[in-house]
């Protein structure tokens, strides 16, 4: 006889593995299927990891989990082709309580994968879901590549990341338009450990995150450079309709990037290792599909679960599998795995900070995918910094004319005083 799961889970990444860990300690039949040879083969991320959520999840986890560096310093570098703006944020209080660490998701989704495993779930890899399967309107388990690989179970968590296969045979996942993710090159470049720490000014396990704006060929995106043990995380993200309108490949622009003069600094003498491309949902909360149906639930990137504005997904897409776990759980007391009888899982996320952070950018998309991305990626950072120049330059202009030369650069980069206003205003409300 067929074997019948009390969960089906679609996909090793943080919100499957956290979903697979909760239900197996709390003593359910689950079974964590993984399209990959092993947990994170395919998986990249920039990528910073949160203590928060995970310790939810696995108090002390840090102890164990293979982590690369405790961040310390965030940096944000706003620029133009020659130069930057930088603001940023250190602090000791970083260390304790621990807040975020970098990572490498080949390392950390094995490790939690397995944590799952160690604590009862049936891990399954190299076997790809291609279906649903229902009986009438409900779901009832999943169809497999393997030979005679279908699989039943009282409910589906759906959590397969991004491209949701899954979401879209359960009719909640269309194919996204191109101004609703971004695609994101990354390398991973080798650096021996004391040229990391003498770089970034580290001692033991200290790391920095370095996140940039301006320089993309005046397309919508984001880089990042991050410190590991003995890699950089480097990487560029970008709207996939710019990228198309300019036609230029990801690679490209990684590479001119990387030519700015404090970026190549950074860089210099590293060997890059790996290269990957991935897609970051920025839909946002306007493009989160229905949560769950009878006997399904969708979690993570599958749901657009990511607050692109501070480069969290890993934690919520945790908070979702875990949230998703936990309503699971009820439903087994009670017996129903009806839309009803798993709404716990709706209301856990929206109640949740998952829910709210969200909302709280609600409106950004659309200013980002309203306003013309050259504007704000390139004519503003270059206007900000050549303000930024004339105010430092000493050239015997008096401070008072550098001050209005400098107003008028970022009022003419924005197409006028009142387009300024305007988009200043738009840009608070949709922060
Ligand atoms: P995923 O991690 O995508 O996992 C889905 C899993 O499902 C994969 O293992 C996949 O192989 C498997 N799968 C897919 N389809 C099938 C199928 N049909 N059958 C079986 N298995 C399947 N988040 C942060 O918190 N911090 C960061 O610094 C950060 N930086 C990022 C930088 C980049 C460049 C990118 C691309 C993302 C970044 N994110 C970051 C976002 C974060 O990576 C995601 O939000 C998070 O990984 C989502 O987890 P998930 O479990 O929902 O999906």
């Amino acid at each position: 006889a067929t074997e019948h799961f009390d969960a089906i889970i679609v996909g090793a990444g943080p919100a499957g593995s956290a979903a697979a860990y909760i239900m197996a300690k709390a003593g359910l039949n689950v079974v964590l299927i993984e399209r990959g040879e092993f947990p994170g083969a395919k998986n990249i991320f920039g990528g910073v990891i949160y203590r928060k959520q995970l310790e939810d999840i696995i108090p002390e986890f840090w102890k164990e989990a293979p982590l690369e560096r405790q961040v310390i310093e965030q940096r944000l570098w706003i620029l133009s082709d020659q130069a930057g703006v930088t603001i940023g944020h250190r602090n000791e209080a970083f260390k304790e309580p621990n807040n975020c660490w970098t990572g490498l998701r080949v390392k950390f989704d094995q490790w939690f994968a397995t944590k799952a495993e160690q604590a009862g779930s049936l891990n399954i890899y190299e076997t790809v879901v291609i279906d649903v399967i229902r009986e009438g309107e409900k779901v009832v388990g999943v169809r497999t590549d393997r030979d005679q690989g279908d699989l039943y179970a009282n409910v589906v968590v759906v959590a397969d990341g991004v491209n949701s296969l899954l979401g879209k045979a359960l009719g909640v996942h269309r194919e996204w338009s191109p101004n609703e993710v971004s695609l994101a090159v990354k390398e991973v470049i080798a650096m021996p450990k004391e040229k990391i720490m003498d770089r970034f000014n580290l001692e033991g396990n200290e790391g920095v995150t370095t996140e940039f704006v301006g320089n993309t060929m005046g397309m919508a995106g984001l880089g990042f450079l991050y410190t590991n043990q003995d890699t950089l995380s480097f990487g560029v993200g970008v709207m996939v309709s710019d990228l198309k309108k300019k036609r230029v490949k990801p690679y490209e622009l990684l590479e001119g990037v990387k030519q700015h003069p404090m970026l190549r600094r950074l860089l210099q003498g590293g060997e890059t290792k790996e290269y990957a491309g991935h897609l970051i949902p920025e839909g946002g909360f306007h493009s989160i599909p229905p949560l769950s149906g009878d006997g399904w639930m969708i979690c993570g990137d599958a749901a657009q679960l990511v607050n692109f504005v501070h480069r969290e997904g890993t934690n919520l897409a945790m908070t979702s599998g875990r949230f998703a776990a936990e309503a699971i759980i009820e439903a087994h007391e009670t017996g129903d795995f009806s839309r009803v009888g798993l709404a716990g899982y709706d209301r856990r996320v929206k109640e949740s900070f998952v829910h709210k952070d969200l909302k709280k950018y609600k409106g950004l998309h659309h200013f980002l995918s309203d306003s013309d991305p050259s504007l704000t990626f390139d004519k503003l950072p270059k206007a900000l910094n050549e303000a930024a120049y004339q105010m430092l330059l000493v050239d015997g202009v008096p401070k008072s004319d550098k001050q209005k030369i400098a107003m008028r650069g970022v009022t003419q980069a924005a197409g006028g005083l009142m387009n300024m206003v305007k988009l200043g205003a738009q840009g608070w409300r949709a922060m």
